[in-house]
């Protein structure tokens, strides 16, 4: 947990979000400034900062993270199968282009197929 966090004060409740989705780990809500029909944010409950910050040691909650993206993308009007899909997004650090430093996926998608190569609003 961190006091000045963002991402920890919408964990705790402290600062309104439209969350979709929660449990002991993991939160999801819709961000604030959405670049698709459907994007989400999920974040660990403990303050972690980034993608830089994770080891083999966590492979546990790591994957029990990514294995509950494609829930909550089918669960908030991602659609399914090869002509649906989302995009699964993990910026990490200053030149990864992370403005809020607690670490979290973008779950994006909703819309039409992606023609961008990386950024979301390309
Ligand atoms: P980053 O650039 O760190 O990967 O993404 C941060 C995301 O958090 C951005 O897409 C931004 O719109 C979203 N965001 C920042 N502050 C808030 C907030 O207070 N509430 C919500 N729901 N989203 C936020
Ligand atoms: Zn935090």
């Amino acid at each position: 947990m961190s006091d000045n966090c963002i991402f920890c004060k919408i964990s705790r409740g402290e600062i309104p979000a439209k969350k979709v989705y929660e449990d002991d780990e993991f939160v999801a809500f819709q961000d604030i400034n959405p670049a698709a029909p459907v994007h989400l944010l999920l974040i660990t409950r403990r303050h972690i900062e980034s993608m830089q910050d994770v080891s083999p040691d966590d492979a546990g909650w790591l994957g029990r993270m990514m294995a509950l993206a494609p829930r909550l993308a089918l669960e908030n009007g991602c659609n399914p199968g090869a002509q649906g899909g989302f995009r699964l997004l993990a910026n990490s650090g200053a030149e990864g282009g992370q403005e809020v430093p607690h670490l979290h996926f973008h779950i994006i998608g909703g819309s039409r197929p992606w023609k961008g190569r990386v950024a979301p609003n390309a």
